[in-house]
C-alpha cells in the first residue's frame, strides 16, 4: 500500500481537492469538475448507457430520479460483517475479492492518516490483506484521483477505485483520456453516498462538541433511525437523536459550499454505489449496471439481501427543512422545536417518519434544495451551470423553479405531478 508524492493543491475557488489539480495537467478541472460544468446527462449516457428516466405524471416519481440510473436496490449485510467497517464492510471486501480474483491489479482508496486517525489519506492498494486497514469513513476531503496517473506508470492498468461523489465525477470525466492515452484497460468504480462533508479540521470540532473525550471516538455515523451512533475506544457506544445535536452551535461556514451544493448524493457514476440511507439498519445497495451486477456476485453467499422496503411520508420533512434552510441562510434565527417536545419527537421519528428507500428518497430532495438555495445565495451564476436538470424536477413540488437564467438550454425540466400529503 502507498501514496505517490503528490504536489500541493493550487487555490481552487470550489473544490475538494479531489486531485485533479495535482494532476501533470490540472488545467482539466475546466472539464473534469463537478463544481465548473458538469454534464450528469452526458456521463450517465456514456457510463450507464443511458440517462436516468425521469417520468412525466406518475403518482410516484421514478427511483431513477432521486438515486440515478439503477438496475435494482438490494437491503443488504456481509455475514460475518468485517472488523473495522462502517457499516458490514460491503465495500472494501468488493475490493479484497477483485484483487483476489486477480480482476483488478490495485484498488485506490483511502486510508487513515498515520497522525489523525480522522483524516483521509489517498492509497493504491495491491494486496487484498491491506483493505482491512482502509475500513471505516474519514472526514474530510484527500486527492484521490491524483492516484491514477501514478498507478498507470506502474504498469497497472486494471484498476478499482472507492469514491465519494465528487472524486467519481472527475474519474468518469477523466476515464477516456486515460483510456487513450495512458494505457487504463479497465476501471470498476465502487461509490459511496456522501453527504455533509467537511475539512478534517472542522470535524474535529463537531467532535469536541457531542463527545466529552473526541480523541476516543473511533467511529461516527448518522443512522437512518434519526440518531448519531458514536462509538469509543474504550468500547462504549452513545446514541444522541439528531434533535438533541448541538448543531446550532456550529458556525455558518461549518459545512463548505461545495458540500452544500453538491447534486450527486448516490454516486449515479459509480457501477455499484453502496450506503446505508435505503437500508433499514443495514446497507443499502444500488446496482448500476453489468459491472455492478458482477460486483455483487463476488461476495456470493457472503451477502444476505432482500428487496428495500419503504414507509412513510417525505413531504412534511421536506418542507420543514426548507422552511428552517430558508431562514437560517437568510440569517434569521431558526424555528426550534421546545426542548420538552423534542425527547416526543426523537422517538416518533423512526417509528413514523419516512423509512427505508422513503428515507432516502427525503434526503436526496432535502439536498437537491440545499443546493439551489445556498447557490441562489452565495454563487448565483452558477446556477446555470451547477445544476443539472434532475435537480429541478427534485425540488419542483417544493415550488421551486428556474428563472430563466437559471437553465442551460436545451436541457428542460419535465413536470411531475404535484406531491403533497
Ligand atoms: C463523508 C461521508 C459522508 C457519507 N454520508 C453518507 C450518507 O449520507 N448516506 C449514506 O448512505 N452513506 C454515506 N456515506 C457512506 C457510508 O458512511 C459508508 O461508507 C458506506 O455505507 C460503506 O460502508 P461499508 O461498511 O461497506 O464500508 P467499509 O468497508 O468500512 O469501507 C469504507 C470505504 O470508504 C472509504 N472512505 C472513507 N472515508 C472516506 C472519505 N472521506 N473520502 C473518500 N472515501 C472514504 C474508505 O477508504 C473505504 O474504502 C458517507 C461516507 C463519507 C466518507
Ligand atoms: S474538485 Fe477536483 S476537479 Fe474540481 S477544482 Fe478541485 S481539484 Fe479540480
Ligand atoms: S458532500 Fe459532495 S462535494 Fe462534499 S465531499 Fe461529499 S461528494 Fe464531495
Amino acid at each position: 500500500m502507498w501514496t505517490p508524492e503528490l504536489p500541493a493543491a493550487p487555490h481552487r475557488h470550489l473544490c475538494t481537492d479531489c486531485g485533479v489539480s495535482r494532476t501533470a495537467d490540472p488545467k482539466r478541472c475546466a472539464t473534469a469538475c463537478q463544481f465548473i460544468h458538469p454534464d450528469y446527462p452526458g456521463l450517465e449516457q456514456r457510463v450507464q448507457g443511458r440517462q436516468r428516466i425521469v417520468e412525466e405524471d406518475t403518482p410516484h416519481p421514478n427511483d431513477e430520479l432521486f438515486f440515478g440510473p439503477h438496475r435494482r436496490m438490494l437491503q443488504a449485510a456481509l455475514t460475518p460483517a468485517s472488523q473495522g467497517a462502517q457499516w458490514t464492510g460491503i465495500t472494501t471486501r468488493l475490493a479484497e475479492r477483485l484483487l483476489e480474483e486477480g480482476e483488478v491489479d490495485a484498488v485506490i482508496t483511502m486510508a487513515a492518516d498515520p497522525n489523525d486517525f480522522w483524516r483521509p489519506r489517498p492509497v493504491i492498494v495491491t494486496q487484498a490483506s491491506e483493505l482491512a486497514q482502509c475500513r471505516g469513513m474519514r472526514m474530510g476531503y484527500a486527492p484521490l484521483v491524483a492516484l491514477v496517473e501514478p498507478a498507470l506508470q506502474q504498469g497497472l492498468h486494471r484498476l478499482a477505485v472507492i469514491g465519494i461523489p465528487c472524486q467519481v465525477y472527475a474519474l468518469r470525466a477523466l476515464q477516456p483520456e486515460w483510456e487513450r492515452d495512458h494505457g487504463l484497460t479497465k476501471l470498476v468504480v465502487i461509490g459511496i453516498p456522501c453527504s455533509d462533508n467537511t475539512t478534517t479540521e472542522r470535524f474535529h470540532e463537531f467532535l469536541a462538541l457531542v463527545a466529552p473525550h473526541p480523541q476516543d471516538v473511533t467511529y461516527l455515523e448518522f443512522c437512518a433511525d434519526y440518531h448519531v451512533e458514536i462509538r469509543t475506544r474504550q468500547g462504549q457506544v452513545r446514541r444522541i437523536p439528531f434533535l438533541s445535536l448541538p448543531l446550532s452551535q456550529l458556525p455558518s461556514d461549518f459545512f463548505p459550499l461545495t458540500c452544500r451544493t453538491c447534486v450527486d448524493y448516490t454516486n449515479s457514476l459509480s457501477d455499484l454505489t453502496v450506503g446505508y440511507m435505503g437500508g433499514r439498519g443495514e446497507q443499502w445497495l444500488i446496482v448500476r449496471n453489468d459491472v455492478g451486477e458482477h460486483l455483487v456476485s463476488l461476495l456470493g453467499s457472503s451477502l444476505r439481501s432482500t428487496s428495500p422496503t419503504s414507509a412513510g411520508q417525505r413531504f412534511g420533512a421536506v418542507k420543514g427543512f426548507i422552511r428552517n434552510l430558508e431562514r437560517s441562510a437568510g440569517g434569521l434565527p431558526l424555528r426550534r422545536m421546545p426542548e420538552w417536545l423534542r425527547p416526543l419527537v426523537s422517538w416518533l421519528m423512526p417509528r413514523v417518519g419516512p423509512r427505508g428507500l422513503e428515507f432516502a428518497r427525503t434526503r436526496v430532495q432535502m439536498k437537491a434544495a440545499e443546493t439551489v438555495i445556498h447557490l441562489r445565495r452565495e454563487e448565483a451564476q452558477r446556477v446555470k451551470h451547477m445544476v443539472p436538470a434532475h435537480i429541478w424536477n427534485l425540488v419542483q413540488p417544493h415550488g421551486f423553479r428556474p428563472t430563466a437564467h437559471e437553465v442551460n438550454p436545451p436541457r428542460s425540466v419535465i413536470p411531475i405531478r404535484a406531491e403533497g400529503p
